[in-house]
């Protein structure tokens, strides 16, 4: 079966459905005309097994690395380590104000707030040279947090949820681009809704 992109979604929800039901660890074959593997997704690294968080662990996911893996070309991002925090570190959290949190380090209270804002708007340039059309990011985290990231007060009190500040940044230089997290994107109708969307910022580019 050839896959248009006109199509994709049909093949998608016929391909993939029971995926999540099954837990298969063999991913149905792919036969999609995206063209397959060569669109660019950045995804968070420790999602695709690297050893990139603060702790020294990762989060391997291998519905992304397997499912996703057959139809995007994943590419590895870490704005933390990619910045120069090193493994293991100590662990970041967003304070303040939702719109504009302060990246503080948990403990020494040390802020990077400026000098991470300053380097996002460089890598986010050179993701969107390098052709990224989409992201998959970890959820919680003060850098890659798509949603509903923890955001601190003076005295250390979770009081509100924001958005993670490196994604606060792409968000400027992708408005359009389809970001999901890897909690969501295990759901069947999101994961085809990012198929979609994937699909029509493709096409929304060559207009
Ligand atoms: S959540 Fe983001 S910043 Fe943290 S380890 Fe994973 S990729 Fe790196």
């Amino acid at each position: 079966m050839n896959i248009t992109p006109a199509n994709t979604d049909v093949f998608i929800a016929t391909q993939y459905k029971g995926i999540y039901m099954s837990k298969s660890k063999s991913w149905p074959a792919i036969n999609i005309d995206l063209p397959k593997g060569k669109i660019k997704v950045a995804v968070s690294a420790c999602l695709l097994g690297e050893k990139t968080r603060y702790d020294g662990e990762h989060k391997s996911d291998q519905f992304i690395k397997d499912a996703l893996g057959e139809v995007f070309n994943l590419v590895s991002i870490c704005p933390e380590v990619e910045f120069g925090f090193g493994v293991p570190r100590e662990p970041l959290q967003l304070v303040g104000d939702p719109q504009s949190p302060r990246l503080i380090t948990r403990e020494s209270k040390k802020d990077y707030t400026e000098i991470m804002v300053r380097w996002a708007k460089n890598r986010a340039l050179a993701l969107k040279q390098e052709g990224i059309k989409g992201f998959i990011l970890k959820s919680n985290s003060p850098t890659c947090g798509i949603r509903q990231v923890k955001i601190y007060d003076q005295n250390g009190n979770a009081v509100k949820k924001g958005v993670g500040l490196f994604v606060l940044v792409l968000k400027k230089y992708f408005p359009f681009a389809p970001m999901e997290n890897e909690k969501r994107i295990h759901n069947d109708k999101i994961y085809q809704e990012f198929i979609k969307e994937i699909t029509n910022y493709l096409t929304s580019e060559k207009r």
